[in-house]
């Protein structure tokens, strides 16, 4: 049998985070929780590729507090096969680089895989740090910004990927982990069979020392990052206006591009 893997996070369903100035974390208290929007791209393309392949499982996961097992619900009530919940309190204040060894270890346990899939970014802690950092404790490659699925199959895929000036086209064999973006496709909606049936899945807890990930990867121990400062940027200004269409005003942009480092 063939094996997909998706990692979802579960985020505040708010553009507007607010920090805590004390503890510089991120007030959640009041705020509900969706399952970050580019992993729906994700899940979806999963099962997509399950549906033309066959024969395939797709494993959602996610790293979080008991209360994350909300978004593997919903990810199983969209067709997901199996759902897991990594959680342990030694997990708490892991930064990208030990989050990601975490979910690497889980892979491990899983055991076989074609591909993993995750979001480009979350919309929280919006780094785009996770799915790269994954592949690599893993040692396969990344396909990050995937845009298309030109063909897949279980050793080989063609895939587009977004860039600043279009983008490429990649060919790929073997195992890979890619991010998805929201050009990738159009998320379904969870049918009410899928609901019903989600609701009664037995999602395992799986804890650090199930996966064997050691304590020195892990949480405060195994994060080098350490947050300085939270603030919010302060709101953008209206900007200057330039109007006219003689040299002196033309002159006078110029000199304000040159000012503001655009030019
Ligand atoms: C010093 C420090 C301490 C922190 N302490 C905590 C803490 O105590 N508790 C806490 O919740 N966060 C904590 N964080 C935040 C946490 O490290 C990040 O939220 C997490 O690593 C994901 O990073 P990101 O949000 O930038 O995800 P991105 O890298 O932007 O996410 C990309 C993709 O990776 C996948 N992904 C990301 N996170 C997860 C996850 N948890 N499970 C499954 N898939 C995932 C998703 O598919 C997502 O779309 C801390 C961060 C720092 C820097």
């Amino acid at each position: 049998m063939k094996r997909l893997i998706v990692f979802i996070k579960q985020v505040p369903d708010t553009a507007e985070l607010r920090i805590d100035p004390k503890t510089n974390t991120m007030i959640r208290t009041g705020v509900p929780s969706i399952i970050n929007p580019f992993d729906m791209y994700a899940i979806e393309e999963a099962l997509r590729i399950k549906e033309k392949w066959g024969d395939t499982e797709v494993i959602v996961a996610t790293m979080g507090p008991p209360q994350a097992e909300e978004a593997l619900r919903e990810a199983l009530s969209l067709g997901c096969d199996k759902a897991i919940l990594l959680t342990d309190r030694k997990f708490a204040a892991s930064d990208t680089f030990a989050t990601s060894y975490i979910l690497s270890k889980a892979v491990e346990k899983i055991g076989d895989y074609n591909i993993i899939l995750t979001g480009k970014q979350a919309t929280d802690g919006d780094t785009a740090q996770v799915g790269p950092g994954i592949a690599s404790w893993l040692n396969i490659p990344s396909i990050t910004y995937v845009k298309k699925m030109i063909e897949v199959k279980s050793d080989y895929a063609k895939i587009e990927r977004l860039m600043d000036y279009g983008y490429d086209i990649i060919e790929i064999k073997g195992k890979f982990l890619m991010t998805a973006i929201k050009d990738l496709n159009e998320p379904r909606i969870p049918s009410f069979r899928g609901k019903m049936a989600a609701k009664k899945a037995e999602i395992p807890n799986w804890d650090a020392a199930y996966i064997g990930a050691e304590d020195k990867n892990i949480g405060f121990l195994g994060s080098p990052t350490r947050v300085v400062k939270a603030f919010s940027p302060p709101p953008k200004q209206g900007g200057i206006k330039t109007e006219g269409d003689d040299i002196e005003t033309a002159k006078k942009l110029i000199a304000n591009l040159k000012e503001s480092h655009l030019i």
